[in-house]
């Protein structure tokens, strides 16, 4: 074998590991949002920091402006900078974050993440509740687990929040 054409086979392999890496950035970006972090490590219900906002009622972060990939409160999202901007809304439930599934399924995938029912909507945990125990050891138990963080779920749901569905996958 002539080193040219040795050459030529190695450039060959570097063309396919290329494609390859390639092609597996455009699957995960197409299936979760590039936003979807910055929402997943936001806080929100924080008063909002314009100080004549935090004044009017509601005036906390409870906004996810998904163009501007900012947490605002409605009366910021309400200014003309956002108008024909797409927004998440953000909700409480039992302290913790969510968004109504027919909000967020436009979005990203939902399926298997556990529901929960609030003002006969159903939502999604952005992220875990806290878990006051030590994760429960593995047991040959039947009931489901949380895929990532084994917390304990009901029916036949995977994961317990979007965090911990997007993490998983990620692995
Ligand atoms: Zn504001
Ligand atoms: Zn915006
Ligand atoms: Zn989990």
């Amino acid at each position: 074998m002539s080193f040219e054409v040795f050459f030529r086979i190695l450039l060959g392999i570097k063309t396919v590991i290329l494609l390859q890496v390639r092609l597996g950035l455009k699957q995960t970006s197409n299936k979760y949002p590039e936003w979807l972090d910055l929402l997943l490590q936001s806080k929100f219900f924080m008063p909002c920091l314009n100080l004549k906002h935090e004044e009017l009622r509601r005036g906390e972060i409870n906004v996810f402006c998904i163009d501007c990939k900012a947490c605002l409160c409605q009366h910021c999202f309400a200014t003309p900078m956002h108008s024909g901007h797409k927004q998440l809304q953000i909700r409480r439930y039992m302290y913790r974050d969510v968004v109504k599934i027919d909000d967020m399924q436009k979005l990203m995938n939902c399926s298997h993440v556990m529901p929960y029912t609030l003002n006969s909507a159903k939502v999604v945990l952005l992220n875990p509740r806290p878990q006051a125990t030590k994760p429960p050891t593995k047991s040959n138990e039947t009931g489901p687990n949380c895929m990532r963080c084994e917390r304990m779920l009901v029916g036949l749901n995977r994961y317990c929040s979007i965090s911990c569905k997007v993490k998983h996958n990620q692995i």
